[in-house]
């Protein structure tokens, strides 16, 4: 996937040998692997501290032909990388489910938010699917009541994997259907409420302070933002949104296996310093895996692998 990084790094070690590197030297080494970060869809501010961090790792450092001076500069690169998701974390959401189970008996409740066309419910049917893989129970709230169809939509996903949906008519305040949905588990034992949102892009600021109420109303265990890994920029300028007025917890990034290039998983973590959770790898409910930060830097700057 990286290719270009690749070949980025075998390019700079030819004008890396036996002296100190500067600022210069790093600059012009960090040119090429800017370009390879560019054609991967990183965000720019993310490639500015990329380079930042380069910089201060590397100036000052001594190189010389007998070592590898590529490994070098590929592995402070992946140190820069990996320590951007360290930084925002590590959430276990079964963990967390099941000791509230444990502790409280009461239903652990989860917020998934985001613009439609992402995959949200679908993602919301994949995540109850691997909910039941644990023996967690979940109920769904049809939160989107403004969408055309969107109630139809997730009641068509639900009943395929025979899961109870909560919904009123369209027009209704989703806090109130989310509310529902909280009570339903409440009196049916049921684990976890899990609550679709609406995500139309248009009068944005209505939305945002739908979802502020939603929030202030059913007062989620977790807050989840679903993105198109696809969607470069918008999805970043979309999670910085929604960070805004909902300060969510997690990321779920879709389509992760169609001509993916990398960079929306860093830029994104970066720019939130929120986790992600979860990559969505397609269009069946099995298609959700866990996100592992280690495994996936190692391919970017490889190049091996597809995610
Ligand atoms: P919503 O409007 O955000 O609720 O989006 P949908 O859940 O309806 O998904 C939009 C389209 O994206 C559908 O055709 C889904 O099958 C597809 N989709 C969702 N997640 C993934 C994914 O991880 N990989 C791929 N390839 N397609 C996905």
């Amino acid at each position: 996937m990286f290719d270009r990084l690749k070949k980025a790094f075998s390019n700079i070690v030819k004008g890396l040998s036996e002296k100190e590197l500067s600022e210069a030297d790093i600059d012009k080494v960090f040119s090429e692997i800017e370009i390879a970060l560019l054609e991967s869809d990183v965000a720019h501010e993310t490639i500015m501290y990329l380079h930042d961090t380069l910089k201060r790792e590397l100036v000052g450092k001594r190189f010389d032909k007998s070592k590898d001076n590529e490994s070098i500069v590929k592995d402070t690169l992946k140190d820069i990388m990996i320590s951007i998701f360290n930084n925002a974390g590590t959430l276990d959401i079964i963990g967390r489910i099941n000791s509230k189970k444990d502790r409280e008996k009461e239903p652990y409740t989860i917020l998934f938010l985001g613009i439609n066309g992402t995959g949200k419910t679908t993602t919301i049917a994949k995540f109850a699917n691997m909910l039941r893989k644990h023996n967690i129970s979940s109920v769904i709230v049809a939160g989107d009541t403004h969408r055309a169809g969107a109630i139809e939509q997730i009641t068509e996903h639900a009943t395929r994997l025979g899961i109870k949906v909560i919904a009123q008519r369209y027009g209704a305040d989703p806090a109130a259907v989310g509310r529902d949905g909280v009570l339903y588990a409440k009196a049916h034992r049921v684990d976890t409420v899990l609550i679709d949102t609406a995500g139309r892009m248009q009068t944005s600021r209505n939305l945002m302070d739908e979802m502020a109420k939603i929030v202030r109303v059913v007062k989620p265990d977790l807050k989840i933002f679903v993105g198109d890994s696809l969607a470069g920029n918008d999805t970043i300028m979309q999670a910085r949104e929604f960070l805004r007025y909902t300060d969510f917890n997690a990321i779920i990034l879709t389509k992760s296996d169609s001509d993916y290039k990398g960079g929306s998983a860093l830029s994104i973590v970066h720019v939130t310093n929120k986790p992600i959770v979860y990559l969505g790898v397609g269009q069946g409910y099995d298609d959700l895996v866990p996100f592992n930060a280690e495994e996936f830097v190692e391919q970017i700057v490889e190049g091996n692998g597809k995610r």
